[in-house]
């Protein structure tokens, strides 16, 4: 066992690690990164399958999220806008195809005005909501208590309706039912974003992406701290610390390394801090808490072809349907690659049942499905590829967690308050940013700035 004495111990080198790890280095402290897996990145992770570049985690990029675009500046990497020319597809409840421009789906027309007033009444709300501090709306407790589900049914008798909007925020955010999170936590979704309508926007929350992936960014963080500094393959499994006596610090153990600092931020997706020992455990109040936060599951489905067929279909690639099992997919073809490639998403409980599937037949209805928005040839990629995060041992789903009915309201100030050397950080925690790469870049700042301001709860 090698011991190695450090003032900041990082466990977890995704973008909130090394963030964290960054700041504290600038600001002249030493620091060691521990990191399970064999990359860095955590849900970050850019590769090549089958001869074709994917980004098998996160990589969009929106023009609001300013932390992760300073850091792309920082760090010298270029992005480049989705491609978006050409129309529309979506898929009305008895699977007619329709064409579309703009935001609103191609529904009949008092659906459609039900939408328009559930987006106006959403972005009403969403603007009295702080993203840091959701908990402090006057009707937090209720609106924590309704699902979100059930809130849409108080809302409107149009079911169309319902399940477009319900999409936006179920399917496509927290990648779980509606009827599984509350409406706070869907306002939080929502104001993490600046509004409903930035979600609703796909041209505007799935806006760019980086020439190279976005992998780069913890790849570039890590090779300026240095292999000295991030540590691969160490998983920590226990974490000593006196609670009568913070300042003597804490000892983060892997099977190989012992390490003293003062001070640790677990720099991972909540829903993993009950894989290390604490000697002596965390106060209840944490025990608890970290309970009530799970990930969504989501299948990310890569189809790389010859060519970016529906261009010349006047297609833009973006297309939705609440009632199909690929709900959204995209143009996601890299930068300047003549091979075009479709991104399209599988979520929560219709993840589960092709889960259940062979994966021959997982396949088949994936790209049947991807084929009633694009057409035979949808069925025929050059290369196939499922993300699948929920069978990653150290992610445990995707995009990220939320809290259980009623939990945000309950336990979500307490989420990010350190015990005494121990300090929390990722983007399952932030507000503004929440569940995005963005979020992961604020709250590794924060917990850094916390560190060098002294403090502790
Ligand atoms: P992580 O990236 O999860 O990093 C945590 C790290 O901790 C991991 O490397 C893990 O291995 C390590 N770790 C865990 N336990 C231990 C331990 N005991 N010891 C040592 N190390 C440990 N965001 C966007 O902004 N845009 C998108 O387009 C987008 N799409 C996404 C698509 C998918 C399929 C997924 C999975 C995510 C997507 N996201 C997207 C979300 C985004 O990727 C994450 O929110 C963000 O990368 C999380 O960063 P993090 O540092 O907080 O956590």
């Amino acid at each position: 066992m090698q011991r190695i004495d450090t003032d900041v111990v990082i466990v977890g080198a995704g973008a909130a690690g090394l963030t964290a790890a960054t700041e504290l280095v600038k600001a002249g402290r030493t620091v060691v990164v521990l990191e399970a897996r064999d990359r860095v990145g955590g849900r970050l992770w850019t590769d090549e399958i089958d001869g074709a570049m994917l980004e098998i985690g996160g990589q969009w990029v929106s023009p609001d999220q300013d932390a992760l675009i300073e850091t792309l500046d920082e760090l010298g990497l270029e992005t480049y806008p989705r491609y978006r020319e050409g129309v529309n597809v979506y898929l009305a409840p008895d699977g007619t195809r329709r064409t579309f421009e703009g935001e609103i789906f191609p529904v009949p027309p008092a659906t459609e005005q039900e939408i328009v007033t559930l987006i106006e009444k959403l972005d009403a709300l969403v603007a009295e909501i702080d993203p840091e501090r959701p908990w402090e709306h006057p009707d937090a407790k209720d609106l924590d208590e309704t699902s979100f589900a059930r809130w849409l049914e108080t809302q409107t008798d149009d079911e169309e309706a319902r399940e477009n909007i319900g999409m936006f925020i179920a399917g496509a955010m927290l990648t779980k039912p509606a009827h599984a999170f509350s409406a706070l936590q869907a306002l939080l979704m929502a104001a993490s974003a600046g509004s409903f309508s930035n979600l609703v926007d796909a041209d505007f929350i799935l806006d760019r992406r980086v020439v190279g992936g976005l992998q780069q960014v913890p790849l570039r963080l890590a090779e300026r701290l240095g292999d000295e500094v991030v540590r691969l393959g160490q998983p920590v499994r226990t974490l000593r610390w006196n609670p009568e006596q913070p300042a003597e610090g804490v000892v983060a153990v892997t099977e190989e390394l012992e390490v003293h600092a003062s001070e640790v931020i677990l720099a991972m997706p909540p829903v993993l801090f009950s894989r290390i020992s604490y000697e002596p455990p965390l106060p209840r109040r944490q025990h608890q808490l970290h309970q009530h936060l799970s990930m969504g599951l989501v299948i990310k489905v890569h189809a790389v072809y010859e060519t970016p067929f529906w261009r010349d279909l006047g297609l833009s690639g973006t297309a939705f349907s609440p009632y199909e099992l690929v709900h959204e997919a995209y143009d996601n073809t890299n930068f300047d690659d003549p091979r075009g490639t479709l991104v399209g998403f599988v979520a929560d409980e219709a993840a589960d049942g092709v889960f259940q599937l062979p994966a021959e037949e997982r396949k088949a209805r994936i790209l049947e499905s991807m084929s009633h928005y694009y057409g035979e040839q949808a069925k025929h990629p050059v290369v196939y590829y499922e993300s699948d995060w929920g069978s990653e041992e150290w992610t445990r789903g995707a995009y990220a967690a939320s809290f259980d009915m009623g939990g945000l309201a309950r336990y979500g100030a307490d989420l990010r308050t350190p015990v005494g050397p121990i300090h929390f950080a990722c983007s399952d925690m932030a507000g503004k940013g929440y569940q995005h790469v963005d979020g992961a870049v604020r709250m590794g700042r924060e917990v850094a700035a916390q560190i060098l301001e002294g403090a502790r709860a």
